[in-house]
């Protein structure tokens, strides 16, 4: 790997995880790669710079790492998105179908101050179902959402039409 290698190169690619049939795109090797790493929290920032961004709402777990990095370049602060029951204080949470069954998000209700500059950031964007659900719980906040920010994307699961349907402005690394 060089300063020139694109961040997509990072990334492998676990045939039958978390099921068979499933090919998953794993992060986890762009995150270990100092270059790698730099290199995505460069272009993930980079349409945001003079976006006066208030906080970086990022989805458990891997939009953690990115939400982190994004909001100290950023200048911002970070808003966890958890998954149901891990918060201390008072949630508000939303569901979400997932392919068998449902989810739930949650946030602090006490998270943001209402208007905030919020993007919502994750590693990957697949149905949307995960994102809307945060974008819903960012709008009962009274977040000014400023887009939405992915490094990968699986076009062929259609998330990215649904979010900009929604209003959102995408900014994703690769497919
Ligand atoms: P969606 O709700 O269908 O858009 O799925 C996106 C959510 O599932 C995100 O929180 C991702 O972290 C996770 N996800 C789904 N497929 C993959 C994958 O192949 N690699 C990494 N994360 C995935």
């Amino acid at each position: 790997m060089t300063d020139a290698t694109p961040v997509r190169d990072y990334i492998r690619t676990i045939p039958d995880f978390p099921h068979a049939g499933i090919m998953f795109r794993d992060v986890t090797t762009l995150f270990a790669d100092p270059q790698g790493l730099r290199r995505c929290i460069d272009e993930l920032v980079a349409p945001y710079r003079d976006a006066d961004i208030d906080m970086i709402a990022g989805i458990e777990a891997r939009g953690f790492v990115i939400g982190g990095a994004m909001a100290d370049r950023l200048g911002a602060g970070f808003l966890p998105i958890r998954k149901a029951g891990k918060l201390p204080g008072r949630t508000i949470s939303e569901d979400y179908a997932l392919e068998y069954g449902q989810a739930t998000v949650e946030v602090h209700d006490d998270a943001i101050a209402p208007g905030a500059r919020v993007l919502l950031v994750d590693d990957l964007l697949a149905t949307g179902g995960t994102a809307a659900a945060g974008l819903k719980l960012l709008s009962r906040l009274g977040a000014q959402v400023m887009g939405c920010a992915f490094v990968v994307d699986l076009p062929e699961l259609g998330g990215r039409r649904i979010l900009e349907d929604l209003g959102h402005p995408v900014h994703i690394l690769c497919e």
